[in-house]
């Protein structure tokens, strides 16, 4: 069951601050598209989001994507945002993350993944032994069958008594 929870529980990626990141010994962030960045399948950055990835680039911190949908998808955004790129990385499959750690000269150690899904990005992350941090979903319009049906399972780890309980004490901090 721990290779399901993360390390720290946010609720937008604009929560995160430099000093979470720090704090995790993390000197690489891993990032997630849709749902952690922008909604699924949309083209455009909040520029609040830009803020964010300016400022901990700034403080830093490498920065990569690292996503399971396809080139055509996640190549426009990445090019718009300026970051490297793994599309149809397989996740939960440690190998897309591990990959992009490599890239990025880190060890999977000092690498911290972001994301919103319990089932590739914090699973994942932890088969490849980096931190996570897992966010709300910006939104769930409009998501495709088999991810609605994992939010549910999702919904249900998140909500035992003990997740529950560290995830609103994180919220809090
Ligand atoms: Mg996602």
């Amino acid at each position: 069951m721990a290779l399901l929870y993360p390390t720290l529980y946010r609720r937008r990626i604009t929560d995160v601050t430099v000093e979470d990141i720090r704090r995790l010994g993390a000197a690489c962030i891993l990032l997630d598209v849709d749902n952690t960045l922008t909604v699924h399948d949309a083209p455009e950055l909040d520029p609040a989001v830009k803020a964010w990835l300016e400022e901990m680039s700034v403080a830093g911190f490498g920065l990569v994507i690292v996503s399971n949908n396809k080139p055509e998808r996640v190549a426009p955004f990445a090019k718009k945002i300026g970051l490297p790129f793994h599309a149809l990385s397989h996740k939960p499959m440690p190998t897309g993350f591990r990959a992009a750690a490599t890239q990025m000269g880190n060890t999977s150690s000092a690498c911290v993944a972001i994301g919103d899904q319990i089932f590739t990005d914090i699973l994942g992350a932890n088969l490849a032994g980096m931190s996570s941090i897992l966010l709300e979903p910006i939104s769930t319009d409009g998501e495709p069958p088999f991810i609605v049906f994992k939010r549910r399972v999702e919904r249900w780890l998140l909500n035992t008594c003990h997740q529950k309980r560290r995830r609103e004490s994180d919220y809090a901090k």
